[in-house]
């Protein structure tokens, strides 16, 4: 868009050799190029989309309407300020607000990101809170959580779902809380080098100026959070070093660029006010320690009519990572999510604003374990669930029962369905694996349908086959 206005205005009159040097003085912009990346754009979506199911599970979200859309809004803004070349095919900018006190965001590779009520709170204009996001949102474009893996080598993801998830489930389902909002991922995914810090700053002004903020609020955002210092201050700064003279190379950059329009919504200010008069948000501590609650369920999800064919009597085998083997009713599809895989009839599954739910069928995913005891791995696990699913209850004793051939426990729980909102059955059936992890099997079904689906639901616990070593 630059260029076009550099031509106008020097076309006209300039000898051709002199259009061009002025357009290259007009729009000195930094040309910034993408990293090699063995991972292919799928595999960030993927790994996005897995990661951030995992962490609306685990952070307490605002689920805000208001403040929702006032981020999304300003989100909407600077994606679509993305220069082509940086735009990926299936990349899905999505921005959620965490009800979390201290100054963090995080953006993950496809586009999911999180932006904590304590970011919102310490800017000081919506043009300081909009550079975190346009800087975050350059982190995605140029796929730099998959280029620093390509580099670093340290854990291998393989493009298959089943592969990714133990990785991303075990990794984020313990650690994502420990750690006080940071993935467990968090030092691939979230923590950058220089290089890439610099190259989001750079990238980070571009977006702002094209979607109509003035890039030199980056600049000045950083200053404001470094001021904030204690505790709660530098953790945003800490997974985005600086890379050396960053407000001077911002404003460097800024001063080589056009802001185009003014994207202001003049509603900073009353959204700051409403965030003042709602109850604290929780610290990382309380997080950690399972005090931190969703606050409010989104609604308009519940009352869904589904209708659903019985489960077939023939049975199809699956191979859903190289350890796991499962046969299941051959009217089931598996289908990759982010908890793992999950394997529902037709009509029974559904994904909507990248949650997935399903109301009937299995789920196996594999979660970290760590106290070497099924029980209490497994109660952990059901913490777990709980935050995820404020309705889940115990509607039973614990069995031990063979999984997979080895040692392993169910329990029947009951939950209250977040796509029909009526009462459903859960069975949730562990094991551990070799290497401490737990694989586990969630059965669901309505509870009117628990007497046919709990004979498919055994049949299934006895068929998988576990050869991990
Ligand atoms: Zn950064």
């Amino acid at each position: 868009m630059t260029h076009t206005l550099s031509t106008r205005r020097y076309g006209r009159w300039l000898p051709a050799a002199l259009v061009a040097a002025a357009m290259v003085s007009a729009s000195a912009q930094t040309k910034i190029a993408l990293d090699p990346n063995k991972y292919s754009v799928q595999d960030d979506v993927q790994l996005g989309r897995e990661a951030s199911v995992e962490a609306k599970k685990q952070l307490p979200m605002l689920n805000d309407a208001r403040v929702d859309d006032y981020v999304e809004d300003i989100g909407d803004k600077l994606v679509a300020a993305i220069p082509a070349e940086f735009r990926h095919a299936g990349f899905e900018y999505t921005f959620d607000v965490v009800n979390q006190k201290e100054i963090n965001a995080f953006a993950l590779p496809g586009g999911p990101m999180f932006l904590n009520r304590g970011m919102i709170e310490s800017a000081k204009t919506e043009g300081e809170m909009a550079s975190v996001m346009a800087h975050e949102i350059s982190h995605v474009a140029l796929r730099h959580g998959t280029a620093q893996a390509t580099k670093g080598q340290k854990f291998q993801i393989g493009a298959v779902a089943g592969q990714i998830l133990g990785a991303i489930v075990g990794g984020a389902a313990g650690s994502v809380i420990a750690q006080g909002s940071q993935f467990g991922l968090g030092a691939y995914f979230m923590k950058y080098g220089r290089e890439y810090e610099r190259q989001a700053d750079l990238l980070g002004s571009q977006i702002m100026a094209r979607a109509g903020y003035n890039p030199r609020e980056m600049a000045s955002m950083f200053k404001t959070i470094a001021g904030e210092g204690g505790r709660s201050g530098p953790e945003w700064l800490s997974s985005h070093p600086d890379p050396g003279n960053r407000a001077a190379a911002i404003e460097k950059e800024a001063s080589t660029l056009r802001v185009q329009g003014n994207a202001n919504t003049g509603q900073f200010q009353s959204v700051k006010a409403r965030l003042n008069g709602m109850s604290p948000a929780y610290t990382a501590e309380q997080i950690a320690n399972g005090q931190a609650r969703t606050t409010t369920r989104p609604v308009g999800t519940a009352e869904r009519v589904v209708n659903v064919s019985a489960p077939s009597t023939r049975y199809r085998t699956y191979t859903p990572t190289n350890f796991l083997r499962i046969s299941v009713p051959d009217n089931w599809e598996q289908l990759d999510t982010g908890d793992g895989v999950t394997y529902a009839p037709e009509g029974g599954f559904f994904e909507e604003n990248g949650a997935t739910a399903f109301t009937h069928g299995v789920q196996i995913g594999v979660a970290q374990g760590g106290s070497g005891n099924l029980q209490r791995d497994t109660e952990q696990l059901l913490q777990t669930f709980a935050r995820g699913n404020p309705e889940l209850r115990q509607a039973g004793n614990a069995r031990r029962e063979t999984i997979g051939g080895r040692t392993g426990l169910t329990i029947p729980l009951t939950n209250v369905s977040e796509v029909t909102g009526q009462q459903e059955a859960v069975y949730l059936s562990t094991a551990h694996l070799r290497d401490g992890s737990v694989l586990y099997l969630i059965g669901v079904t309505p509870r009117q349908e628990a007497a046919t689906y709990d004979r498919a639901f055994r049949q299934v616990r006895q068929s998988m086959q576990i050869a991990d070593r």
